[in-house]
């Protein structure tokens, strides 16, 4: 395994992680897959599939070969994360008129994002350094997982939360499990360039989504789908974008797959953006090299309010590539899917539903067809926000207020029955 500069293609040493190389490019984690041979690979994680107690028990570690194949076991900090639900749902099947549709339920995690996925590799990582602190700044649910996987580790952690259109519910939950909470004046993207200019003097491991080993960590995302669906993938994978971090693991991931041959075509991927926070989108629909910064973003979708995305130049290399596509969605759109993704049972946080707004938007305007496959991923659990649930449910919010709440004014069988 190497760690080189995406852009210079410059070799970092292992100690550096978290911040960019000096040109200002993202690192990236390179492995060596020469010795590999899919049908072991295969075997070995299907035969891990039964493990209760062990590291590969985790439906990241599961995949070591293809993440951190050098980490030693001892270092591994994992609360078994990954192993979430594939599942399907005709109350959406049919809404969308689309043949065959996948959900896959991150929200299921440990701390109820996607953000473990990324975040068991990171901090795994940054214990074999030998630290004990650590840190990152983030719309929520990255510094939920940070904090849950320092106290199960042991260490501290501090984070930097903007003090707008944050949920309150991650918040607290990082709070709760125990981290030094920075509230500050400004956005996601401040933080950001904060850790940029000053990173290095804070002596902590920085756990950004521009961690190279975050990215190797959330890889796995996609190889739990394929190795669920038998090693063959739908036609199209969904997911939303915010720092574009996850994108560009779903990328790298379906890369190794296809290398390595365990996979014998490249889905094609569609970047879902919120319409208040989509630099990405604009970007790509109207073909510029470079991607304009929002300096206000506003979506109900707090997790994907970032009007910079540091990861853009990796996200458009893979979507050009490989005929991806980019999408916005109004917050309209999302909460009317959110609603659908809840009634089905399965439930998500907004951003999360922006992957199924955008699957029926890219229906409706031809790119996708009824007669293709999809998975939409779902990245946040549906009580991350519960500012946003008590808006629809007890009305005040986009959308229309909840009809199956009545009230009645004294309990009786009369009452009851006439609201049956
Ligand atoms: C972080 C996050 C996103 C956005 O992922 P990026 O890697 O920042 O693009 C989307 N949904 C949820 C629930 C998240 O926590
Ligand atoms: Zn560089």
């Amino acid at each position: 395994m190497k760690i080189k500069c995406y852009d210079c293609g410059k070799e970092s040493l292992e100690t550096t992680y978290g911040n960019p190389c000096e040109c200002g490019g993202l690192l990236e984690i390179v492995h060596d897959f020469s010795e590999a041979d899919a049908d072991k690979l295969k075997y070995v994680f299907q035969r891990r599939l039964s493990e209760r107690m062990s590291t590969y028990a985790s439906g990241v570690w599961r995949y070591k070969e293809l993440i951190y194949p050098e980490l030693a076991e001892e270092h591994i900090v994992t609360k078994r994360e990954g192993n979430t639900g594939l599942y399907g749902s005709e109350l959406i099947r049919q809404w969308l008129g689309i043949r065959t549709l996948w959900l896959k339920a991150q929200s299921e995690n440990p701390s109820g994002s996607f953000k473990d996925n990324g975040m068991t590799v990171a901090i795994s990582h940054g214990r074999s350094l030998g630290y004990k602190r650590f840190t990152c700044t983030s719309t929520g649910n990255t510094s939920s997982s940070l904090a849950m996987y320092a106290a199960l580790a042991g260490c501290e952690s501090v984070v930097l939360v903007p003090s707008e259109q944050v949920s309150a519910n991650k918040v607290l939950q990082t709070m709760a499990y125990g981290a030094k909470v920075i509230e500050f004046d400004g956005t996601y993207d401040d933080g950001i360039r904060f850790y940029e200019q000053f990173g290095v003097e804070l002596g902590l491991y920085i756990c950004n989504s521009m961690n190279p080993f975050r990215i190797e960590g959330q890889k796995s995302i996609v190889f739990e789908i394929a190795q669920s669906l038998n090693w063959e993938l739908p036609d199209w994978i969904l997911i939303p974008g915010g720092a574009l971090s996850n994108v560009t693991a779903l990328g790298k991931g379906l890369l190794d797959l296809h290398s390595l041959g365990l996979i014998d075509r490249i889905p094609r991927v569609a970047l879902i953006q919120a319409e208040g926070a989509s630099p990405f989108h604009e970007m790509m629909i109207h073909g510029r090299r470079e991607l304009i910064p929002v300096n206000r973003p506003s979506t109900i979708a707090s997790a994907m309010n970032i009007g910079h995305p540091p990861s853009w130049r990796k996200a458009r290399e893979f979507l050009k590539e490989h005929k991806g596509v980019t999408c916005s969605v109004t917050d309209e759109e999302i909460m009317e899917a959110k609603v659908l993704i809840d009634r089905s049972g399965i439930g998500c946080e907004p951003a999360s539903a922006s992957t199924l707004a955008g699957l029926r938007k890219l229906m409706a305007g031809g790119t996708i067809s009824k007669d293709e496959s999809a998975v939409c991923i779902l990245t946040g659990n549906l009580l991350k926000d519960t500012d946003v649930l008590r808006k629809h449910h007890f009305g005040g919010g986009p959308g229309q207020a909840d009809p199956h709440r009545v009230a009645i004014a004294r309990l009786s069988l009369e009452t009851v029955m006439s609201r049956l």
